[in-house]
């Protein structure tokens, strides 16, 4: 069948991976040789989501951020397909397989509409930035992270272009605090885009091909093209019906211990977006959950007992909100700042070189 790809090993006791983003991603390559790892992803490849929206001015970039799943998951099992049901034994996917599991990892993240091909993705990079150099004017939905970042990025590298950017709420940036919000409000204000806070704009009430939008507060805008980056779900509907729809909590999240456990469960973990601890949901805090429950799953698998479980502890307030290729608004426990300085953390690059390496690639180069 070709939605699966037996890639080698397989041996020992068998962990099936749910979702192939950034937490199942870094657990199915770390789980790789000390077990018989399927993961399991709708696409066949991981995509650095921190970077895509570079990608959308700067298509080549992209080639370095999505990245084929077999190139860092080298010994185990690719099923190409999105899951829809686990008992206490299987996993079912929506092309009919079922994958029999002794450790199961939960990491499905939210909810993204990508293609399934690497290469339908970088030809979608693509036609999205043909769409914004062919515009003169661009109308971003949303001030968070995703929309203001995205503001950041067209604004640094079509300074012609008039972008307006509506946001319902009455500050960017909600998720982080007020000195963050304004100081990436000023520099977006620099680059003359357009910020109408506490307005939104009906997505259900859009006549295709207009150009043309009103605002809850009737402000015309005209734009050549539109970018809606509003938050997505957590993708977890299709557990509801499963044997884990009791341990969701009410945002659709599931519920978990210290040691990254589902609650109750002794062979189930979740990682990432999906869990319920009480943190900012973000990569680099997926990234160490997927550590520590890889940590505990190879003590597991060797016969190790639960008093010797590492512990997660929630992580403090750590955000860099890149705003184009140079600067970038960031905040930590004590302290908010903007500018070269976090843009040099992050702006340039994007974690990109990191991201690859944390993955056993090259952080430059790409071979295909
Ligand atoms: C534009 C943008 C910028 C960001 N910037 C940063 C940043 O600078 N720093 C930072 O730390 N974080 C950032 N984040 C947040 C970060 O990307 C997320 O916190 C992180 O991706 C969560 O990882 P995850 O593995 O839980 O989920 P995801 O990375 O979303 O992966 C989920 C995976 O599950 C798969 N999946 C979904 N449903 C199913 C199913 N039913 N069956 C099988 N597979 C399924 C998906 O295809 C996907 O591969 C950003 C996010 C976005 C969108």
């Amino acid at each position: 069948m070709e939605n699966i790809q037996n890639l080698g090993g397989g041996r020992g006791k068998k962990v099936v991976v749910i979702g192939g983003g950034v937490a199942g991603s870094l657990i199915a390559k770390s789980l790789q040789f000390h077990s018989d790892v399927t993961l399991i992803d709708p696409k066949e490849y991981f995509e650095i989501p921190w970077a895509s929206l570079r990608g959308m001015v700067e298509p080549k970039f992209a080639e370095r951020s999505v990245i084929l799943h077999k190139d860092y998951f080298t010994n185990g099992r690719l099923v190409v397909s999105k899951v829809i049901n686990i008992t206490n034994s299987d996993v079912e996917t929506a092309d009919g397989q079922l994958v029999a599991y002794d450790y199961l990892v939960i990491s499905t993240g939210h909810n993204y509409q990508v293609p399934k091909r690497r290469n339908d993705r970088l030809k979608a990079y693509q036609e999205e930035y043909e769409k914004i150099r062919a515009a003169s004017s661009i109308l971003i939905v949303g001030g968070g992270p995703t929309g203001v970042e995205l503001a950041g990025e067209i604004a640094a590298d079509f300074s012609d272009k008039k972008v307006t950017l509506v946001h319902q709420g009455s500050r960017l940036l909600e998720f982080i605090g007020p000195k963050a919000s304004t100081k990436a409000l000023d520099w977006l204000k620099s680059k003359r885009v357009d910020v109408k806070l506490e307005q939104s704009i009906d997505l259900n009430n859009i006549d295709e091909g207009s150009t043309t939008y009103v605002t809850s507060s009737r402000q015309t805008v005209i734009a050549d093209c539109l970018f809606v980056c509003t938050g997505k779900p957590v993708a977890s509907s299709w557990l509801k019906e499963t044997v884990l729809g009791n341990n969701l909590d009410h945002k659709g999240r599931l519920k978990v211990d210290i040691h990254m456990r589902v609650k109750g469960n002794k062979n189930i973990f979740a990682i990432g977006d999906i869990t319920d601890i009480k943190e900012n949901k973000q990569g680099y805090v997926a990234q160490k959950h997927a550590l520590v429950a890889a940590k505990n799953l190879r003590l597991l698998l060797n016969g190790g007992g639960d008093t010797k479980l590492a512990t997660y502890e929630p992580q403090p307030i750590k955000v860099v909100v890149s705003l184009g290729r140079r600067d970038a608004v960031a905040q930590f426990t004590f302290t908010t700042t903007m500018g070269l300085l976090p843009g040099l953390i992050k702006s340039k690059d994007l974690f990109v070189g990191k991201t690859r390496k944390q993955l056993g690639l090259d952080p430059r180069n790409v071979h295909y």
